[in-house]
This record gives structure tokens, C-alpha cells and sequence, in this order.
């Protein structure tokens, strides 16, 4: 369990000189800074809290040019600590960082009322009710305030047990899918190559494991990993971690791009996101868009149907996860426009008023994201692909894929998934390619599944065609011949000899009314081999002339019509008795032609009768 504090507050209200106090480690390390004495950016240190162990800390800069580099650092913080100086209390970019800390997200807040040797007792209770005003009404409203002075030392153990009991208070966190962290620092380190920092963002990484670097998708090695300067078994969720990588450039690196375990982020251009505005966003709007370490140019587009839901297109990828927080600024003048969750990391461009938002967005953001991936892909889509769009397992979706099919919003075909509206272009291509097949053998009453999915050229498992087309036949789209299917339109071309040989059987058949003869009877009666007759029932099936009522149990669509015409006539209630000596047949027959009519829904049985629906 790691959590991580980060700084807050306008420039000049101590907090570099607060973080020093406490932990002995000046956070200002580049030489720019220690020459003008103001941060520039993100600073690191770190601080041993009783109960609580080695703490992570980022530094931030205050003033309002170093903005983007004070998100990069904010992004993850789980306790903020908000410095006011005693002297000034509440300025700008106090409210500032007090608005980004509560879009962020962060779990709580812990406030540094600083310089306190400098100020008497009234000046600090006038600050801290500034300060209260501040907090009111948000989720921070009554969060602890400590009166500090770096210089004299005063409050300091105060401040550290707060942090503590903070901390203890916080619990884990909610956290789902592999481990990544936005990168804020690069640098070649003598002895190690290649080094990236950040702040991990979720779940744990080891030396030794894979890694994948967005957006550019790079396959990475982590040779090693350091936590608060030194060699660690891991590093986890909220510490400052630092990355020794192989496998790509220096110049390949950069902040805002991210390294996580592969699957675990998606690189998008269009995502969807909730969104908590704190002024009033105009639809098209330009923006900025802070996720991680990186900021984005790009537009919002405000959903009508979906209030509270917007889409982000941004001029550049970033890597991204679900559940991710984010900030979005105005792109000129960059203030604070409203706090950002992504909810569908992938999606496409959509119209303001698409009425299908609103059951993506509103209803279950796990769902939204599935739906969403399902029809970006309507050739189909594997499970493994959607949920690394969503940088999800499929044991964390599996339910909700479930519940989807349940509702009939997505179609499941052993591992590959539809929409309904993907489904019947899907239905389309498979029938398309089955009559390009017979095109090519006409002679041969059905096509081989394997030639078709071949054709339709949909790349699918043969496990999920085979559920494709059991749905589709069972929808009369197709029919099903076996390990075969037919386009229900396609009728067999026979040569003339086939057809001769067809007629004959036929007549032998029809002959023998309700008592159907076997292949090998036929052949004899005929003298031509049973195989012949059995290759030519499979051409009777298919030019419509007969029907296949049970294995090896054929009969010509006449004899059958006779049957039900004879069945009419037994009254309203028969038995399989009444069948049997009606039809002059045996229970051998008898029971297999009845239940073939039960299925036409030409008969029900009802106990030991039957009665006639038609
Ligand atoms: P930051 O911009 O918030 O990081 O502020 P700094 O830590 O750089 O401090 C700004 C100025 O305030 C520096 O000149 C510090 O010496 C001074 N300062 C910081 N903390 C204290 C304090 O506790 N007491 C007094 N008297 N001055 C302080
Ligand atoms: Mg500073």
C-alpha cells in the first residue's frame, strides 16, 4: 500500500521550503530554479511516516506560468497538502490548485497554514477562516489545517502525524488491469541507460517484466526498478517510481507519453469522458486536456442527450486508460474549464445529438466501452481485442459481456462478438461468399464451411463461424447441410444424368409412400450402388424435391403431403397407434414422421396423443 502527497498552493507560499523542513531534500533540482529560488517543475522527495512507512512526495510549482508542469505532478496524488502562506492567505493560484486537486480526484486534503513565526495568532485565525471558505461546500469541506514555520520548526510534527492519520484513514485503493505509469522525466543515468520516472499510477511492476510504451507502441524491457533512490522488488500503485528501460531511444521518451504492462493502456485520439464542469464549456471548443504527465490539444464536443458525457478529439494521441482523471483547460487563456473521466478510451466520432450516447454513457461505463469496441470492429471483434482497447482482462469484463448479450445488445459467437447491426452485415458477407462458392462448383448442392468463411474473407475462429451459422440457418439466412451450407436461393444445377438418376429414385421412393425405403433397398431396386442413392438424396435435399425427416430417412415432398393430408383426416386427437395404421408403416417410421410434423408445428403431442395444428 503506497500512497502519495503532492504540494499546492501559489507561488512564494513555501512549500519547497516546507517539503525541505520535513524531509531534509530539496525538491528544487534544476540549476534555473536554485538560481531564481521558484520552482519551476515537478520536484521528488520522500518522508518516513510513523504507521505509514516511506511516503512518496511531488513538489509542485506555483507559479501560474508552470501550470501544465504543476498537472503532470498532480495527477495521482492521493494527499494533497495545500500550503497558504499565513501572511497572504488565499491568492490565486491557491484556488487554482484547490480546483485541479478536487478535479484530479485526489482522496484527501491536508492544509499547511505556512510562515507561521512570520505572523501573530490573529493574522494566522484570519487566514485560516479564508481558508474554510475555500474548502466549503466541497468534498474537502472540514479537512484539517496546521499552523507550520519552516524556519522555527513549529507545527511540523503536527503535520506529519496529520498526514499519517490521513493516510490510515484512506484505505486502498480502487484499482482494476495491469500496471502503467505516465512518464515525467527521461534521463541516461552512467551504468544504466535509459531511465523514465512518474508516479505509478496502478498496480505493481517488477524488474524483469514487459512493457509496452504509448502512444508508438514500443515493446519495452524493464531491466530495473527504483523507489525513493534505491534497487526495489517492485514498485506499486502511488510511489515515485523510476524505470530502467531497453528497447527504445532516449529521444524515443518523452513526458506525457506512458509505459505500462501491455494491454494495459490504449493510444487514442477520440475518447468519451464524464465530465464535471467548473465553468461553462462551449461545444466545439478548444481545449487542453491533461491525462497523466501530458497535455493535449484537441476539441470537446458536448453530448445533447447525454448531459454530464462529452467526446475529447484530440490533433495527437495520448495513452490512456479507462477511470482515468483528467483536466481540461481552455486553450487560450488557459484556465480550469472542468475535470475530465475517461470512460470509453477508444471511441468514434459521434454527433451531439446521437441518441445511441446515451445508453453508452449513461447507463454502465463498462458496458458503454464494450458496446462501443463492438462496433468499431463490424467484421467482428475478439474478446481479447476489446478488452485491451479497454485496458480491462477478460475475467473483469466477462460479466458485463454477459449481461450484454442477456439485453440482446451484442451477439456472442464463441470468443467473437457483434452487434445487432454488424451482425446482418456479417450475415450478408457469409451469404455472399457461400453463393460465390457455389458459383464456382455449381454441381455441388452445398458449400464446405471452411471454402466460405474462406471467401467471406471475415478471418474468423471456425469455432465462432460454426456459432455464426447455426445462428444464421436458424434465422433462415442459410441452410445447414451437415459439416455444409447453401444459400437458401442456390439451387443445384444437376447434369442430365443426375437428373435421370434422380427421377427414378424419386419414383421408387414415392411408391413406397409412409414406408421409406433405405439407400440400400434403392440401389437394389435400381442397380446402382447405395452410395449413389445417398449422394443423390443429398441433391433431392437440396433442389427442393425432398425432405431428410431422420438419418437415412428420406422422403419426396409429395409422399410427405400426402401424409399430412391423411393425418388431417384421423380427427382432431390421434395416437401414434391411429398414425401407424393409417399410414400402413410401422413405429419405426411412424415415430420419426411424427415428430418430424411436431417440429413443423403441424401436430402436438399432448401425452399420448397428438393433436393437429394446422
Ligand atoms: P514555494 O514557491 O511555495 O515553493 O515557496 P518557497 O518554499 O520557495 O518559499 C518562498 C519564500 O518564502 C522563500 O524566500 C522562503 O525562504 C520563504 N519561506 C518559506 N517558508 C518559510 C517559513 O516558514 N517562514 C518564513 N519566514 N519564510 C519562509
Ligand atoms: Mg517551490
Amino acid at each position: 500500500m503506497a500512497y502519495l502527497i503532492g504540494t499546492a498552493g501559489h507561488v512564494d507560499h513555501g512549500k519547497t521550503t516546507l517539503i525541505a523542513a520535513l524531509t531534509g531534500i530539496d525538491a528544487d533540482r534544476l540549476p534555473e530554479e536554485k538560481a531564481r529560488g521558484m520552482t519551476i517543475d515537478i520536484g521528488f522527495a520522500h518522508i518516513d511516516l510513523d504507521g505509514i512507512g516511506r511516503v512518496s512526495l511531488v513538489d509542485v510549482p506555483g507559479h501560474e506560468r508552470f501550470i501544465k508542469n504543476m498537472l503532470a505532478g498532480a495527477s495521482g496524488v492521493d494527499v494533497a497538502m495545500l500550503c497558504v502562506a499565513s501572511d497572504e492567505g488565499v491568492k490565486p493560484q491557491t484556488r487554482e490548485h484547490f480546483d485541479i486537486i478536487r478535479l484530479l480526484e485526489a482522496r484527501a486534503l491536508v492544509v499547511a497554514l505556512t510562515k507561521c513565526d512570520a505572523t501573530d495568532d490573529e493574522t494566522q485565525s484570519i487566514a485560516e477562516l479564508d481558508v474554510s471558505a475555500l474548502l466549503e461546500g466541497t468534498q474537502f469541506a472540514g479537512a484539517p489545517i496546521v499552523r507550520v514555520s519552516a524556519v522555527s520548526g513549529l507545527g511540523l510534527d503536527a503535520l506529519k502525524l496529520e498526514l499519517a492519520r490521513t493516510m490510515l484513514r484512506l484505505g486502498a485503493r480502487e484499482e482494476e488491469g495491469g500496471w502503467f505509469l505516465p512518464i515525467d522525466r527521461v534521463f541516461t543515468a552512467p551504468g544504466h541507460g535509459t531511465v523514465v520516472t512518474g508516479t505509478l499510477a496502478r498496480g505493481r511492476v517488477l524488474p524483469g517484466s514487459e512493457g509496452e510504451l504509448m502512444p508508438g507502441t514500443k515493446r519495452l524491457r524493464i531491466r530495473g526498478v527504483q523507489v525513493h533512490g534505491s534497487a526495489a522488488e517492485f514498485a506499486e500503485a502511488g510511489q515515485r517510481t523510476a524505470l530502467n528501460v531497453t528497447g527504445a531511444k532516449r529521444e524515443d521518451l518523452h513526458r506525457g507519453q506512458a509505459i505500462g504492462s501491455p494491454g494495459s493502456l490504449v493510444e487514442s485520439q477520440c475518447l468519451n469522458v464524464r465530465v464535471t464542469p467548473l465553468a461553462e464549456i462551449k461545444h466545439g471548443q478548444r481545449i487542453r486536456l491533461h491525462v497523466g504527465s501530458g497535455e493535449f490539444i484537441g476539441k470537446i464536443h458536448l453530448f445533447d442527450l447525454a448531459p454530464g458525457f462529452g467526446q475529447i478529439r484530440l490533433e495527437e494521441p495520448l495513452a490512456c486508460a479507462r477511470g482515468q482523471r483528467g483536466v481540461l483547460r481552455r486553450y487560450s487563456p488557459p484556465d480550469v474549464l472542468a475535470g475530465v473521466e475517461i470512460v470509453t478510451p477508444i471511441s468514434k466520432p459521434r454527433r451531439k445529438n446521437d441518441r445511441e450516447v446515451i445508453e453508452l454513457l449513461t447507463e454502465q461505463s463498462d458496458s458503454a466501452g464494450i458496446v462501443d469496441e463492438i462496433s468499431r470492429r463490424p467484421a467482428g471483434a475478439l474478446t481479447s481485442d476489446v478488452c485491451e482497447a479497454l485496458g480491462r482482462t477478460p475475467q473483469e469484463l466477462g460479466d458485463d459481456f454477459e449481461r450484454l448479450k442477456g439485453q440482446g445488445a451484442i451477439l456472442g459467437f464463441a470468443g467473437m462478438w457483434l452487434t445487432q447491426a454488424s451482425y446482418l452485415g456479417v450475415a450478408e458477407r457469409v451469404r455472399a461468399a457461400t453463393l460465390a462458392v457455389h458459383e464456382a462448383a455449381p454441381r455441388n448442392p452445398s458449400a464446405p464451411k471452411a471454402g466460405v468463411l474462406k471467401e467471406s474473407g471475415l478471418g474468423w475462429p471456425p469455432k465462432s463461424f460454426d456459432r455464426l451459422i447455426a445462428l444464421m440457418a436458424s434465422e433462415g439466412l442459410i441452410v445447414l447441410h451437415g459439416a455444409e451450407v447453401r444459400h437458401p436461393d442456390f439451387r443445384v444445377r444437376l447434369s442430365d444424368k443426375q437428373q435421370a438418376l434422380l427421377d427414378r429414385i424419386l419414383a421408387e421412393m414415392q411408391s413406397k409412400g409412409a414406408i421409406a425405403p433405405s439407400a440400400r433397398e434403392i440401389g437394389e431396386a435400381l442397380a446402382v450402388p447405395p452410395q449413389a442413392v445417398e449422394e443423390m438424396w443429398r441433391l433431392g435435399v437440396a433442389t427442393g424435391r425432398m425432405i431428410r425427416v431422420d438419418e437415412g430417412l428420406y422422403y419426396t415432398i409429395e409422399t410427405l403431403e400426402e401424409i399430412k393430408a391423411m393425418v388431417k383426416g384421423l380427427g382432431e386427437r390421434f395416437t401414434v397407434a391411429d398414425f401407424r395404421d393409417a399410414t400402413g408403416s410401422s413405429r419405426k417410421y411412424a415415430l420419426p414422421l411424427l415428430i418430424y410434423l411436431d417440429e413443423l408445428k403441424f401436430t402436438r403431442r399432448v401425452g399420448d396423443e397428438r393433436i393437429v395444428l394446422k
